[in-house]
């Protein structure tokens, strides 16, 4: 087989924001994951089928280590790409959204970076359209997700793949197969939530710190 190409992703964001049960929605990358037990990281290869061949999302998570501070260098070095991820339910996980981002940007200077919000199958939202800036400030790209049900799953890892190529024509042909769904979203909520984040996108941005 021929060799498909490979990218590093790193994860971060705050303990029980949801990165484990997202990278493990995937059920072939959960099969062939390999552990590095001298970081202490689960590397999931994520495989995904595009109209300009497969590809493959080496995705590293960790094994609960930042919940304890910061990660070591060693789990970013030649990170090729990165997910930040919070929890919408959570205000203090999108306060720390910008430590996250600082220390993956000081070993990886320049790398398409999506920011994920988790767990909007949750009817308690806290962290609302209006409040997430901190992507527009950075060039990063936003989703809305829910590692739960499933929702918007492909959404971060098409973006990225779009941006790794430099093919703005790359499209998924075909789902990577994933665990069924836990819970369910509301569509209509869902709608609302994107409508909120395209009037968010339409608002100056708010001249507070850089930083915060
Ligand atoms: P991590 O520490 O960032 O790896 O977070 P985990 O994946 O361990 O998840 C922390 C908790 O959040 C667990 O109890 C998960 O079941 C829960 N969780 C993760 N994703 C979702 C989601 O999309 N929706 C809901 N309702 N709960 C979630
Ligand atoms: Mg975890």
């Amino acid at each position: 087989m021929a060799e498909v190409p490979t990218f590093k992703l790193v994860l971060v964001g705050d303990g029980g924001t949801g990165k484990t049960t997202f990278v493990k929605r995937h059920i072939s990358g959960e099969f062939e994951k390999r552990y590095i037990a001298t970081i202490g990281v689960e590397v999931h290869p994520l495989m995904f089928t595009t109209n300009k061949g497969n590809l493959v999302f080496n995705t590293w998570d960790t094994a609960g280590q930042e919940k304890f501070g910061g990660l070591r260098d060693g789990y970013y070095i030649s990170g090729q790409c990165g997910i930040i991820m919070f929890d919408v339910t959570s205000r203090i996980t999108y306060k720390n959204v910008p430590n996250w981002h600082r220390d993956l940007v000081r070993v990886c200077e320049n790398i398409p970076i999506v920011l994920c919000g988790n767990k909007v199958d949750i009817k308690e939202r806290k962290v609302k359209a209006k409040t997430i800036t901190f992507h527009r400030k950075k060039n990063l790209q936003y989703y809305d997700i829910s590692a739960k049900s499933n929702y918007n799953f492909e959404k971060p890892f098409l973006w990225l793949a779009r941006k790794l190529v430099g093919d703005s024509e790359l499209d998924f042909v075909q789902a990577p197969a994933l665990h069924p769904p836990e819970v369910n979203v509301d569509a209509a909520l869902m709608q609302q939530y994107n409508n909120e984040m395209m009037e968010a996108a339409a608002q100056p941005l708010p001249e507070e710190d850089d930083d915060l």
